[in-house]
């Protein structure tokens, strides 16, 4: 297969990527560059190509219902494939999902495991749940074992035990949090952690969490500490824009939870624009499942765009930085044919985003305007 136009092109497997003009061929799944600028006779695509953008935080196998079945598996991480999302972090999902990882039509999967909480303390039914929360440290060694490098822990949710007074409060206390993830590096996992709250940020900061998930309560202190101890933040902020909602469900039984709620949603977009502008490693995510449709990343990309950030690093962080931080290749010679190819330059408008010709998983064309 022969590609022509523009690509986020790194020379080598180190090299920070750049946007190039040229011809590539694809074969046996792998992408290489040719010689020589003009387009041959038989150009199967044009356009311009980004490697496949990552979506860090979405759940294969919950529905809005509840644990799904592998029927609704397989439609979820086809929406999202389709979308141009041709690798997933699952980041907590209730059933066994693996076999997607045979499976060489299903975007690229890492799972992180179970979620870890405490009891009552997270969805029903989605959590392992520890009485004692001292024995954080070895469940998150036990879930490193069945994961593919990455653990997850509710690090913060409403504590309904309190009544009136219930609030968006930590599950761990500070020093089992240090304990568990060194526990979990020790058995090598990156450790990611929801977190809503401004309350419990600093001591996942302190513990040296890699990733905090949603990090909408986070102050610009705290996200200054997220940079300097290199930790990632994923904001998901379709996921945000449903608090109005959640707060008013909570409103009559948990007043002030539902302030918490509240507040967070009415900063939202100056909360947003202070995280986005920061240096802090930002990562993509939709917490897809549940809530939030698989198949959305690029409507998260298009708020954060919305929230001041330029395309250009719109691209970059949701494809080869991304890809990067999960431990995957992007577009160099010899790499893994994992890429989209688009009507017009992403960078000059994002909408692009959403209009593929083609989606190569694997050197194979799996969905686009020119497969359809
Ligand atoms: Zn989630």
């Amino acid at each position: 297969m022969i590609l022509s136009g523009w690509m986020l092109w790194r020379e080598d497997a180190r090299s920070r990527p750049t946007w190039v003009e040229g011809t590539w061929e694809v074969r046996d799944g792998r992408i290489d560059r040719l010689q020589g600028r003009s387009v041959p006779a038989g150009t199967d695509h044009t356009g311009w190509m980004v490697p496949g953008m990552v979506d860090v935080h979405c759940h294969i196998g919950v529905g809005a219902e509840g644990p799904a079945g592998t029927a609704r598996q397989v439609q979820q991480a086809r929406a999202d494939r389709d979308s141009g999302v041709l690798a997933l972090r699952d980041c907590g999902a209730p059933v066994d999902n693996s076999w997607m990882k045979g499976r060489r039509d299903m975007p690229v999967l890492i799972r992180a495991g179970r979620h870890v909480a405490r009891p009552g303390r997270y969805i029903r039914g989605m959590a392992v749940e520890l009485e004692d929360p001292g024995e954080l440290p070895q469940e998150l060694v036990r879930q490193a074992h069945g994961s593919d490098g990455w653990v997850k822990i509710v690090a913060d949710w409403i504590d309904r035990s309190r009544g009136a007074e219930a609030d968006l409060d930590p599950l761990w206390p500070p020093e089992v949090l240090v304990d568990a993830v060194a526990a979990a590096h020790g058995a090598g996992a990156r450790v990611a952690a929801h977190c809503f709250s401004h309350t419990a940020v600093d001591a996942l900061l302190e513990a040296g969490v890699d990733d905090i998930e949603h990090g909408c309560g986070m102050d610009e202190d705290q996200v200054a500490e997220a940079v300097r101890r290199g930790v990632h933040v994923t904001p998901t902020l379709l996921q945000v824009e449903l608090f109005e909602g959640f707060a008013r469900q909570g409103a009559r039984r948990y007043p002030r939870y539902a302030r918490t709620m509240a507040d967070m949603y009415a900063r939202r977009r100056e909360h947003a624009e202070m995280l986005l502008a920061s240096e802090v490693h930002l990562l993509p995510g939709t917490d897809a499942g549940g809530y939030q449709d698989h198949g959305s990343l690029t409507r998260e990309l298009a708020l954060w765009h919305r929230c001041g950030m330029e395309p250009t690093r719109v691209v970059d962080l949701a494809t080869w930085q991304a890809r990067e931080a999960m431990g995957l290749d992007s577009l160099y010679p010899g790499a893994p044919a994992d890429l989209v190819v688009l009507e017009g330059d992403p960078r000059e408008d994002l909408c692009h985003l959403d209009h593929a010709r083609a989606v190569l998983l694997r050197g194979e064309v799996v969905a686009g305007s020119a497969r359809s």
